[in-house]
């Protein structure tokens, strides 16, 4: 159920359109006594949740994800106007959260324990849920990310709440209805739209909730993961990310430059497996710049409603001026090879910016930018591919270009990130473990094992003597 038809009267929030700067809607913030009031109510559906039937629960799931199907051109075009995606992406992300409650729909009926051999009796373990789990969620992928994690959580017998970002409540808040018109029981998915220092802080220090589940920046991650360790609260965090786009002397070099845009551009940079470094081999260098300065140029940059549109606005006004900290405003020198196309006018616009870094010290190679920027360096050989890939914080993406299956598994072996690609830039499929080395995070999303995350491991011995 969504909190928002019973909103507490504690403060507004003014959903904007980045595109046009329109006002879409004005949204209650729950206070600290109303967020209690829904982490009760989950709390107290858990045990009704829990014993459901696994095969009656899996159908549940499956009718949510029906439903959310029946409405994803309206969830597509409510992420439009409050996150500024592209309409194709909105498109995805809707059919993704559809295809994540499908893809976690089998795993009640799939939740095994084993039976361990043993002296004097038998022994099997369960995987019981942790109870109230809490889902905070980031303004850039409001969709995908919310589901990521109420589709295992449910699925596992838990029972969820879950704060969208300030920016970008509206999608969480309409999937939370659609989980009832599904016949989700009430209080089995709560969506709680707050601010992070009420909602989402008490998700940390209320003592019902047994398990936090982020995503965002590392800075909210560290404190979440601080205040967690009060109540021993599990954790699972994703956070950010500055992934490098390898590219070798021996990879098809056109196909590498007409890819490199689109993977740092899409939903405008704000993406945490943006593909925000790229390292191309020295002897290719030039030859690749001339082919990607075309492509960049050519990314078709505008109205998000359009089908035709690639790249949309940046999220917020705050953000435009985080971004360009790291380009003109920087206190740093910044050598800008070449920028791609932004409209003027209303709209948070950010034209793509590609900087010539000097080494890998300068903060635009270091920092998330997380918007449509990136920097390009030189390597000599693999073995300085691999040290430079690696000389970051984070280690959550990353793609390799080579026609030699070999290197393309060397490397993929020596970079230290979770997800690899080789001659693409995919780093998310529902069917597949999605998480980060380093400081983007800990543990893993998506995929058969993200159940674990989710449940506890019970040992019971029978005794047969
Ligand atoms: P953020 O950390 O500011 O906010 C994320 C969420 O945490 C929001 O819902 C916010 O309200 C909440 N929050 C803020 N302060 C809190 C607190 N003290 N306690 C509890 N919750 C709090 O991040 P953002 O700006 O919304 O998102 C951008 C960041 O997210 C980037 O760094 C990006 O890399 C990261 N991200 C990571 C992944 C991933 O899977 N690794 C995916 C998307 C985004």
């Amino acid at each position: 159920m969504s909190d928002q038809r019973n909103p507490a009267q504690t403060g507004e929030h003014d959903v904007i359109n980045p595109a046009t700067e329109a006002l879409v809607r004005r949204i209650e913030q729950p206070d600290l006594e109303r967020t209690d009031e829904a982490i009760d109510r989950a709390e107290a559906a858990g045990p009704a949740w829990r014993a459901v039937a696994p095969a009656d629960r899996g159908r549940l799931l499956r009718r949510f994800s029906e439903v959310v199907d029946a409405h994803l051109e309206e969830l597509a075009q409510l992420e439009v106007s409050n996150s500024g995606h592209t309409i194709g992406n909105a498109r995805w992300e809707a059919g993704n959260v559809r295809d994540v409650l499908n893809y976690y729909s089998a795993a009640p009926e799939r939740l095994f324990g084993r039976q361990i051999p043993v002296a004097g009796g038998l022994d099997v373990t369960f995987k019981e849920p942790l109870g109230t789990v809490g889902i905070i969620v980031p303004w850039n992928f409001p969709m995908p990310i919310a589901g990521w994690g109420f589709a295992p959580a449910l699925a596992a017998g838990n029972t969820v709440v879950l704060k969208p970002a300030e920016l970008t409540p509206l999608t969480a808040i309409r999937l939370g209805e659609l989980a009832v018109e599904a016949g989700i029981p009430e209080s089995v998915f709560t969506v709680i739209a707050g601010k992070g220092s009420v909602v989402g802080e008490r998700f940390v220090t209320h003592p019902a909730v047994r398990k936090i589940c982020f995503t965002g920046s590392t800075a909210v991650g560290q404190r979440i993961m601080r205040g967690a360790a009060d109540q021993v609260k599990r954790i699972t965090l994703e956070l950010g990310g500055k992934s490098a786009n390898v590219i070798f002397d021996d990879a098809d070099i056109e196909a590498a430059a007409a890819a490199a845009p689109m993977s740092f551009l899409d939903n405008a940079g704000q993406d945490c497996c943006a593909r925000s470094r790229i390292l191309v081999q020295r002897n290719v260098f030039d030859r690749f710049m001339e082919l990607f300065e075309q492509a960049v140029k050519s990314v078709v940059v505008g109205d998000p409603t359009q089908d035709v549109t690639q790249m949309g606005p940046l999220i917020s006004p705050g953000q435009r001026e985080a971004v360009r900290s790291y380009v003109e405003n920087s206190t740093e020198p910044v050598d800008v090879a070449f920028l791609g196309a932004a409209p003027a006018g209303a709209g948070f616009w950010y034209p793509a910016t590609v900087v010539l870094a000097r080494g890998t010290s300068e903060r635009v190679w270091r920092e998330e930018v997380f918007g449509p920027v990136v920097a390009v360096l030189p390597f000599e050989d693999e073995a300085d591919a691999i040290a430079k890939a690696n000389d970051s914080d984070y280690g959550l993406s990353g793609s390799i270009w080579t026609r030699d299956v070999g290197r393309a598994l060397r490397v993929s072996r020596g970079i230290q990130a979770g997800n690899l690609s080789v001659n693409s830039h995919s780093s998310v499929r529902y069917s597949t473990p999605f998480g980060g080395f380093k400081q983007s995070g800990i543990g893993r999303e998506l995929g058969p094992d993200a159940l674990d995350a989710f449940t506890d491991v019970k040992n019971v011995f029978i005794s047969t003597s």
